[in-house]
This record gives C-alpha cells, sequence and structure tokens, in this order.
C-alpha cells in the first residue's frame, strides 16, 4: 500500500510540468537547425567535383557527370543509399558550393531496401521542398514590396 501511494505522489507530482512527449506524427517535432536530417541537392548548383563521393565513409554516394558544350560538367545521376548513410555530415561540409545539405527530415523507414536508394530526381525534389522553397519566397519578396510602393500612386 506504501508503495502504491509513493507512486501516486510521484504521479501526482508530474501532472503540472511540462510535458516532454509530443502526439506524433500529428505534431511534429522542432528540430534545432544543425538537425542532421535527409540530403536535399540542388542539381543547378553541383559542378561535379565528386568532393562528397570521396569524403563519404561509407561510400553510399555515386555519381556521374558529362561536359556540356559550355564545358562545364553538368550531372547526370546522383545517387545515396540510405540504406549506409551514416548522416555523418561530412559531404556536405566539404561541398564547395552548397549543393548538397541536410534537411530536418528524419522518416527514413521503408518496405524494402530499394527504397532507401534515393536519386537524383528524388534528392532534387527535396531540396524543391526545402531551401528551393525558402528562396523562391526570398525572390518574390522584393517583387511584392514593389508591388506594394507602386499601388495608389496614380
Ligand atoms: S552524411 Fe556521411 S555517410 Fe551520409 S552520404 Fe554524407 S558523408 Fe556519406
Ligand atoms: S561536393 Fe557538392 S558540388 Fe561537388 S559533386 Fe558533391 S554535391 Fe556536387
Amino acid at each position: 500500500m506504501f508503495g502504491f501511494l509513493k507512486g501516486l505522489a510521484v504521479t501526482i507530482s508530474q501532472l503540472p510540468k511540462k510535458k516532454v512527449t509530443l502526439q506524433y506524427p500529428d505534431v511534429r517535432p522542432q528540430w534545432p537547425e544543425r538537425f542532421r536530417g535527409i540530403h536535399q541537392l540542388s542539381v543547378e548548383r553541383c559542378i561535379v567535383c565528386g568532393q562528397c563521393a570521396r569524403i563519404c565513409p561509407t561510400s553510399c554516394i555515386s555519381l556521374s557527370g558529362t561536359r556540356g558544350e559550355d564545358r562545364k560538367l553538368h550531372l547526370d545521376t546522383f545517387d545515396i543509399s540510405f540504406e549506409i548513410c551514416i548522416l555523418c555530415d561530412l559531404c556536405t561540409e566539404v561541398c564547395p558550393t552548397e549543393a548538397i545539405k541536410m534537411t530536418d527530415e528524419f522518416e527514413l523507414a521503408a518496405y524494402s531496401r530499394d527504397q532507401l536508394y534515393k536519386n537524383m530526381e528524388w534528392l532534387h525534389e527535396n531540396y524543391l521542398r526545402h531551401d528551393g522553397a525558402k528562396e523562391l519566397q526570398e525572390a518574390e519578396r522584393p517583387a511584392a514590396l514593389v508591388g506594394k510602393a507602386g499601388e495608389g500612386r496614380d
């Protein structure tokens, strides 16, 4: 009986305290800025230098590119196998153009191993959902301000 009351007292003492658990997936966690989640890749920024693939400790990045008429290298394929990626962040550290970056996405559970293989299109779409969307918003902001400033001038 004493043990039960002691346990009840502990439970009651915790009730007014701030909750530390979330009703996931209805409530999404807010990760710190430097959270290491699933990558995004800006295909336009990539200069096909291969530094990310060279530094990767698990060799889970494979990429290829061809030289265009402008004499610049353009990305043809870029794959990451999240089956073996350890989300160490080294690939993003060495990238000279910030083409590859990490996001705050973390849901990698899949029914088959094949689904853990993300290609260039998938990684670029992830960029469009994250930094790409922010950059677009920022690019549109001055135009919207100019529009506002011009309103009611006539
Ligand atoms: S986060 Fe680390 S393991 Fe994953 S692709 Fe980048 S360098 Fe490789
Ligand atoms: S380090 Fe950056 S620029 Fe170089 S190949 Fe990797 S993603 Fe592209």
